[in-house]
């Protein structure tokens, strides 16, 4: 299915099972909304336990002949997916604006590329996986076999809706399991899309469904199915506790990667011009979308207002508009409630001691198209208290708060000082430094004079709240397979 800007406003989507697009049992649908415009432009299915059983069962009966199918085989049609989907790309990158309000340039060069290299490099990988044997005192031989779970329940949000959603997708099926996933209600479009280019490279029926509808509905009766064994879920830290609360006693296999309050520390050692530069980016990429964005920046205090007159210069600069217009720097948020939380974060941070240097509000020209659309201007604020709920809570939009730091132990602490553990940035060119802070701070992933450089072979995920078990190269191959130790006596 190709989706143009014209028939996007028409389109139904409907679950995808046993390779059919159907409706859902109930026959209730749901607004999907295009965030730039604050327009209803498509619906979504409305799906319940009735549409998950249906996706559950397809699922369960493709699984003997998909995880039995030489790896070979599997990685040529998941090669001819990622293929499909490079062909693609304008297509989908469009839709993928469309249904979520982030810039166009960023979907054709970002998303929809990254979801193609999500199934290359598991094509790739699960032709050289290995596994281990034991030479037991000469007497004994034991090895390890690996084999898929079954059906994979895979949930994803409406940040990187493609990428993220095909981020599990293809482990799950490279290792031979079958799927039923279900992405963010907000952000349906390109998950429907995805369900052609699979049925066109060939994936047989039943291998991939994907079922539409809210978590609470959906979403729920996936984690509690009796019938799928592992679940891996990217969302908000409040739904991975529902889902660990449920799933747990179902003795489920859980991947969880929830939300983040990440710290940058900028020592005054640092190259300015290229802290300030990523800083902003790291900032306000896809609206401040994205769970690795760094949103509590502290500054050493020689560097503090240099530092801070620099980021509020380029931050002014950047242009809120159109996602489809090419010069754009952002686009809108997901969702009117989405916009408003932002809103009301920055409200209540002003009513305590916060000072807003730019933004704090809703721009003041856009396109005519674009007048209902929710959009939210980049935001620096200074003179926060670290415990207050702007610098505690995920706020996960384009605000971001400014504090000045004197000691290297000062600024550990600080980093350290949220429920959060999800990612961290520092700059400093002192090497041993970097080290030293980069193992003191807890967070899964830690970039030193750089950010969001994702190579996909390395571990992927939170510490504390900000989740359980690691996404990513062999750790993935790993979650979605199941060891079984044989020992032979020789
Ligand atoms: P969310 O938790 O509201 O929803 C995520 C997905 O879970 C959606 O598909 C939703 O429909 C579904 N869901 C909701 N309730 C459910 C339930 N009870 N059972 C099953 N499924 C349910 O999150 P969101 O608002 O879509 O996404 C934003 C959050 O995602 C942020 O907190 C962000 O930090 C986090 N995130 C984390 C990562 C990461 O890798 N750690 C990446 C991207 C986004």
């Amino acid at each position: 299915m190709s989706l143009s800007a014209t028939d996007a406003r028409m389109h139904t989507i409907n679950n995808y099972i046993n390779g059919e697009h159907i409706s859902p049992v109930g026959g209730e649908y749901l607004d999907n909304i295009e965030p730039a415009t604050g327009r209803v432009y498509s619906n979504l299915a409305s799906s319940d336990h009735r549409d998950v059983q249906a996706a559950v069962a397809a699922a369960k009966q493709a699984f003997p002949a998909w995880s039995s199918m030489r790896a070979s085989d599997r990685s040529a049609l998941l090669l001819k997916l990622a293929d499909l989907i490079d062909s693609n790309l304008e297509d989908l990158a469009r839709a993928e604006t469309i249904d979520q309000g982030k810039p166009l340039w960023l979907t054709g060069s970002l998303d929809i590329p990254r979801a193609a290299t999500n199934f290359r490099f598991f094509a790739s990988a699960i032709l050289q996986n290995e596994s281990s044997t034991h030479d037991t005192d000469g007497a004994f031989f034991n090895y390890t076999l690996r084999k898929p779970r079954g059906v994979a329940g895979l949930i994803s949000p409406w940040n990187l809706p493609l990428y993220l959603f095909t981020w599990k997708i293809a482990p799950a099926l490279a290792t031979g399991n079958t799927v039923v996933g279900k992405p963010s209600e907000l952000t349906p479009m390109t998950a429907s899309m995805l369900c052609d280019l699979a049925a066109k490279a060939g994936l047989p029926p039943g291998v991939l469904n994907v079922v539409h509808g809210i978590g609470s509905k959906t979403g729920a009766a996936i984690i509690t199915h009796p019938d799928i064994p592992a679940i891996s879920f990217t969302g908000g830290t409040t739904t991975g506790k529902w889902i660990a609360e449920h799933a747990g006693p179902m003795f489920k296999r859980l991947s969880l990667e929830l939300g983040g309050k990440n710290p940058n520390l900028i020592f005054d050692d640092c190259d300015l011009d290229a802290a300030v530069e990523s800083t902003t980016r790291s900032s306000f990429l896809n609206q401040g979308e994205i769970c690795l964005c760094g949103s509590r920046i502290y500054v050493q205090r020689r560097l503090f207002d240099e530092f801070l007159s620099r980021l509020i210069a380029k931050t002014k600069a950047l242009k809120v508009g159109d996602p489809l217009d090419p010069s754009s720097n952002q686009g809108a948020l997901v969702s009117a409630a989405h916009r408003d939380k932002v809103a009301n974060a920055v409200e209540q941070a002003r009513s305590l001691t916060g000072k807003v240097h730019c933004g704090g509000g809703i721009p003041a020209s856009l396109p005519d198209r674009c007048k209902d659309g929710f959009f939210y201007e980049p935001t620096i604020i200074t003179n926060l208290d670290p415990k207050c709920p702007f610098e505690q809570e995920e706020v996960f939009g384009p605000v971001v708060s400014v504090t000045p730091f004197d000691t290297e132990e000062e600024a550990i602490a600080l980093a350290n000082g949220t429920k959060y553990g999800l990612a961290s940035i520092i700059w400093t060119r002192d090497l041993k430094r970097a080290h030293r802070v980069a193992a003191a701070i807890d967070s899964g992933v830690v970039w030193i004079n750089c950010w969001m450089i994702r190579d996909l072979r390395t571990p992927f995920g939170g510490m504390k709240q900000s989740g359980v078990g690691r996404e990513g190269g062999a750790e993935a191959l790993r979650f979605f397979t199941e060891s079984k130790n044989v020992c032979i006596a020789t």
